[in-house]
């Protein structure tokens, strides 16, 4: 990787605005990732075993409930960011009014993790309502193959929901999992794609979860062979990220991408993220499927010092190391 790269560089410090939540290693977790439903119109290979795995939980919150957790956990457990996702966080009929409960409640920073089959409609709306940026996923650019590894939808509808988020002024990244043999060709054709575009491409490292767990043929491509790849095409320049982003970022003429060396350079060290689940419990590992559930503290006239001390427990099961799991993604959105 040092023939390719001439310079590197830091970020300074971020700023804290609030009170932070720090856990015993220091970490601060300030970003929440909320699924808001486990249903999905897609049935990616390396998330589920088919579209049958994606079923709605059965004791999932009604959309008030959830709202108020998630209000809970930013005033008094230091969550600044939220990222909704899913399942299809799209095909979750409250989801404009849950992104305006946000929105009332001072939550400044509100992404969505979608797979842009839906977007062309909604894109307007959800700009309204205060959603700020989509992590978009998109594995292929071709057709067919788009099909193949999503095993529904269609590349058109997504190209139509990125035109559509653009125009409606929303900041998107495009999500790439990368796997061997099926899209690892198509690395330099998705900066491609989206450089014309303004758009930061970040490409993913397979992670060992769900169905992929316990499979022997798992499909890794590393970041240094994602690089290699990138390299036959463009001059790659390291570049600044954020002290506890998760991606790697280089610059090539044109603009920026990333990388997510979930399996190569996990990230634990720095991870600040918590995960809710449609049905109220918090995820802080996705290498350990210990769950705590705060559902109940919708019933607490006084929840808060409850809530921090189930916050610090489920922080306290993230590892320090990325071994996987069998957690499937779409209950907890990534
Ligand atoms: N339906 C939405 C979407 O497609 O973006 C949100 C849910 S999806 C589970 C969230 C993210 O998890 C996607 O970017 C997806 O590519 C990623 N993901 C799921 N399984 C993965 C795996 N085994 N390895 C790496 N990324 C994975």
């Amino acid at each position: 990787m040092n023939d390719r790269v001439s310079r590197e560089t830091c970020w300074p410090p971020v700023l804290e605005r609030r009170p932070p939540m720090l856990d015993l290693q220091g970490r601060n977790i300030n970003k929440l990732r909320v699924s808001v439903s486990e249903a999905c119109n897609m049935a990616c290979s390396y998330c589920v075993t088919g579209i049958e795995d994606h079923q709605v939980a059965p004791d999932q919150l009604a959309m008030p409930d959830l709202l108020r957790l998630v209000e809970l956990l930013h005033r008094h457990a230091g969550i600044e960011k939220i990222r909704i996702t899913g399942g299809e966080p799209l095909l979750y009929r409250e989801l404009i009014p849950f992104i305006e409960g946000l929105s009332q409640t001072g939550l400044e920073d509100i992404g969505l993790t979608s797979n842009g089959l839906l977007l062309a409609k909604s894109a307007p709306a959800l700009a309204s309502a205060g959603l700020k940026h989509i992590n978009l996923s998109l594995d292929s650019l071709q057709p067919e193959r788009f099909r193949e590894m999503g095993r529904a939808g269609s590349l058109k509808s997504t190209l139509k929901g990125i035109d559509a988020s653009l125009k409606a002024g929303l900041r998107l990244k495009i999500n790439m999992v990368v796997m061997k043999g099926e899209n690892d060709d198509e690395l330099a054709d998705m900066l491609e794609f989206g450089i014309k575009r303004g758009i930061e491409v970040r490409y993913l490292e397979l992670m060992r979860m769900g169905p992929l767990y316990h499979n022997g043929d798992f499909k890794l491509v590393t970041m240094e062979e994602m690089l290699d790849q990138i390299a036959e095409r463009f001059t790659i320049t390291p570049a600044k990220a954020d002290h506890d982003s998760t991606s790697k970022r280089f610059w090539v003429p044109g603009g920026y991408f990333g990388i997510i060396p979930n399996e190569s350079a996990p990230f634990c060290s720095t991870c600040s993220r918590l995960r809710l689940t449609s049905n109220g419990k918090l995820v802080g590992c996705l290498s350990n499927p210990e769950e705590t559930s705060i559902r109940h503290l919708l019933d607490e006239p006084n929840p808060e010092e409850k809530l921090k001390s189930l916050v610090l427990e489920s922080v306290s099961y993230k590892q320090s190391s990325f071994t996987g799991s069998d957690l499937v993604m779409s209950k907890f959105g990534g």
